[in-house]
């Protein structure tokens, strides 16, 4: 075990070096005025992120799964009725916690594979009259399918029949890698956490709150105590936490914005789409299918592939860690033993997405896949050396 292959699982990331050594810090003292000041930039920068103006940033210890505890918990009341759709193993997850916070949950059955369906929300929020639901729940980017949904259209449906529900959108696994707006889509909630497009180490839960959110949380009764929106935000305004911060993640999500910022998040987000788009052209040289239903929901930051039938995913997937020691990412749910997902988001260069292609190929290979050595890694060659990169348009 050498520790120097990338990880193709959808998160954890890859950790960059210079993430790795900005996390690396001695503890400094949370009460002290250095600290206080590291966080209001870092708030404000958070915000330009989500891209929101209008919206405000709160952070917890936790992982991604805390910001949707946290975003339920201060926004809505045990009984309220709200609106998800179940389309993979994070919306799942989703519509679990809802249900046990008592929340009074419809839910919308799909095909894993598809997204958010937008036209289905549009309907049971115009038939619903009196305004019942309280909530819309959407998972931008289903990590378990590799599918990433219209949110631009899920608010579309909302304003048809001018319902006032809250909208929330977990968005762990695109935000800081796919094109998310917070306030131009009307989110409410945007939910993320540190160890995806942040490329950090896991442990911190950043949520994206708007004012209607804000004012949500003056009459929601769900029990909340660690993951309180007020505390936190009456804490932070005074430059603290209410109890002790995550320093050394603080100390990380510093440069990794600073990192983001330099690169540009629209380059950022470029670089996601043309890495997904040299694995994409191996999945169809290798005559292998994506999970996503149609070119349209293509996450850009995980792919779902179908293995053959009479082909066990799980097999592929230790056999890859087995004997090249490389993680790529099982089936998660439905797709369990049917598919593997490959993650690329995050710290990733075309060169680390070539060497994960190479490394399926020959594990699939050991495997007796009817897929020859080489096709996959050369579409995605093709593909590289041809389309603009950072090199080839400094070389132009
Ligand atoms: C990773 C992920 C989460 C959060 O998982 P945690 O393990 O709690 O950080 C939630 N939703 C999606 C879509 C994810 O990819």
């Amino acid at each position: 075990m050498t520790g120097q292959n990338p990880v193709f699982i959808p998160g954890p990331t890859n950790i960059p070096d210079r993430l790795r050594q900005a996390m690396a810090i001695q503890t400094i003292d949370h009460r002290a005025p250095d600290f206080a000041n590291l966080l209001d930039p870092l708030f404000e920068d958070l915000k330009k992120i989500f891209k929101t103006k209008s919206g405000t940033v709160i952070t917890f210890p936790a992982s991604g799964t805390g910001g949707w505890e946290a975003s339920v918990t201060n926004t809505l009341s045990p009984g309220d009725k709200v609106l998800i759709a179940r389309y993979g193993m994070f919306s799942h997850r989703w519509i679990d916690l809802c249900q046990r916070q008592g929340l009074d949950v419809e839910v919308i059955e799909c095909e894993w594979g598809s997204g958010a369906p937008a036209d289905i929300f549009a309907e049971r929020l115009a038939a619903d009259k009196g305004h019942n639901f309280k909530a819309v729940l959407v998972t931008h980017n289903e990590t378990a399918t590799g599918v990433r949904s219209d949110i631009a259209a899920v608010r579309r449906a909302m304003d048809a029949s001018s319902h006032p529900a809250l909208l929330f959108v977990d968005c762990v696994s695109s935000l800081a890698s796919m094109d998310f707006r917070m306030d131009e889509w009307g989110v409410d909630l945007a939910v993320s956490g540190s160890q995806k497009g942040f490329m950090l180490a896991t442990g911190m839960a950043i949520v994206g709150v708007s004012q209607k959110a804000l004012a949500a949380m003056e009459t929601a009764k769900c029990k909340r105590c660690f993951f309180d929106f007020r505390d936190m935000g009456e804490a932070n305004a005074k430059g603290g936490f209410p109890y002790t911060p995550p320093i050394q993640l603080l100390a990380g999500l510093r440069e990794s914005l600073d990192m983001l910022f330099e690169e540009g998040l629209e380059n950022v987000y470029a670089r996601h789409f043309r890495i997904a788009e040299g694995v994409r052209r191996a999945v169809g040289a290798w005559g292998l299918k994506l999970c996503a239903k149609s070119a349209d929901l293509n996450s850009d930051t995980v792919s779902a592939i179908y293995v053959p039938d009479g082909f066990d995913s799980n097999v592929l997937t230790d056999h890859a860690y087995d004997a090249y020691n490389v993680s790529f990412g099982i089936g998660l749910g439905e797709m369990n033993k049917k598919a593997f997902r490959i993650g690329h988001l995050g710290s990733l260069t075309d060169v680390m997405a070539l060497s994960g292609l190479a490394t399926i190929e020959m594990a699939m290979k050991d495997l007796n896949y009817p897929v020859e050595l080489g096709s996959g890694v050369s579409a995605a060659q093709d593909y590289y050396r041809t389309s603009t990169s950072m090199l080839l348009s400094k070389v132009a």
